[in-house]
């Protein structure tokens, strides 16, 4: 038996070997990589370095990578510095803000509450007729919309939705969070030629608090800093860099990188994935699974199971050492509803019930065992108090 079961990939990752060891290589260099002695060249070598990987994962040149403290703080810099430079034009300020329905909150709140939503069908899956339509009502604009999602693990087809947003006129900004190690073709192929894309170490083997903002474009930049400082990152995110978060990012994309280019990697875990699935429908003839139909991440399974509310379930899987969330991990720690399958017209009991069970490249067959067998004794328990 495992000692517990971590099954939360899409929350965070564990961190890869690789990474630990440059954050570590990284503490033990002692430059400022503004510096221009030796020492300060060694810092600056190992962000470039990382810089390339990130790069080489996204399918960008180097020089249009800037390094954040993450996700977070890229889907802020682009909608609240605004973007120059971009698809040929200078568009700084004159781009309005578009977010589909079930971007993740960080995304919503950067966007700010002017912001057009995109709705979604029932998969979850941005509206393209939609997104045409709004564009031709309301002009050119800045949208955003996620490769995949974090709570069912959609992936909506980024690069038609790319399309769509270029050929009625606008700027295409893609959460590339839940990405990396998960998806069955590369991320930069399905990026397509989304204008900017940001994604989060944390989420495929690197440190917490460091992500990168990418271009496709050289031209493309913040149309002002977004962190005003020394000039860092191109003038666009000043501070003195987060050395041990960067250097552990590139190990990450490295992995990522690896990991995608040899598809007998990502096949067990479709296959782990698909096994439990199997799994879940024998332990429970009513199960719904969300998504199910669409295209989706390898790794992840959203389910609700008829009298079995999330907010219990996580509970007793905790107890029974399974780490698996709602469909909606909250910051303050506690389950609340998602707007995500809210807007994808999931009925009530689906939202309260949704459970999401997240994998990664090191999981193995015992820990979803020990899931299911969590699952069984909660469903048995449900059986008992509905016979009494
Ligand atoms: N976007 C998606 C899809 C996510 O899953 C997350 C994290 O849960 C974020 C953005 C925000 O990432 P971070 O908290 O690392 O900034």
């Amino acid at each position: 038996m495992t000692a517990r079961a971590y099954l939360d990939w899409n929350a965070t990752a564990p961190v890869h070997p690789a990474a630990k060891a440059a954050v570590v290589a990284a503490l033990e260099l002692v430059g400022n990589p503004s510096s221009i002695h030796g020492e300060g060249r060694a810092a600056r070598a190992m962000i470039e370095g990382a810089r390339a990987e990130v790069a080489a994962l996204v399918g960008v040149e180097a020089e249009n990578v800037v390094f954040t403290s993450g996700a977070t703080e890229a889907a802020n810099a682009i909608f609240r510095a605004g973007l120059s430079g971009c698809c040929g034009k200078d568009i700084a300020g004159a781009l309005r803000p578009m977010v589909g329905a079930t971007e993740h909150a960080a995304v919503i709140a950067a966007a700010g509450p002017e912001a057009a939503v995109i709705p979604v069908d029932a998969e979850g899956i941005v509206d393209r007729d939609a997104l045409r339509a709004m564009l031709v009502a309301g002009g050119p604009a800045l949208v955003a919309i996620q490769l995949a999602n974090n709570e069912t693990g959609v992936v909506p087809h980024i690069r038609s939705m790319a399309e769509i947003v270029h050929e009625v006129g606008g700027a295409l900004v893609v959460d590339a969070v839940q990405g990396p190690c998960k998806l069955f073709y590369p991320l930069a192929y399905e990026l397509g030629d989304a204008d900017a894309v940001f994604l989060s170490a944390h989420k495929f083997g690197g440190p917490k608090g460091v992500g990168a903002l990418c271009f496709r474009d050289s031209r493309t930049k913040l149309a002002e800093a977004f962190v005003r400082g020394g000039g860092q990152e191109r003038g666009q995110r000043g501070g003195t860099e987060n050395l041990p978060g960067i250097a552990g990012m590139g190990a990450a994309a490295r992995f990522a990188r690896e990991f995608e280019t040899d598809f007998i990697t990502i096949e067990p875990m479709a296959q782990l994935r698909e096994e439990f699935e199997n799994r879940l429908n024998q332990l429970a003839g009513d199960v719904v699974i969300l998504s199910k139909g669409a295209p989706r991440l390898a790794n992840t399974t959203c389910f609700a199971i008829p009298g079995l509310e999330a907010a219990k379930a996580l509970i007793a899987f905790d107890l029974d050492g399974v780490a698996v969330s709602s469909g909606s991990a909250c910051s303050s720690g506690k389950v609340k509803r998602s707007h995500a399958l809210a807007a994808m017209g999931v009925p009530d009991w689906v939202q309260a019930g949704a459970i999401r069970v997240s994998i990664g490249p090191t999981t193995i067959w015992a820990e979803l065992q020990r899931c299911l067998s969590s699952l069984e004794r909660q469903l048995a328990r449900r059986s008992k108090a509905s016979a009494a």
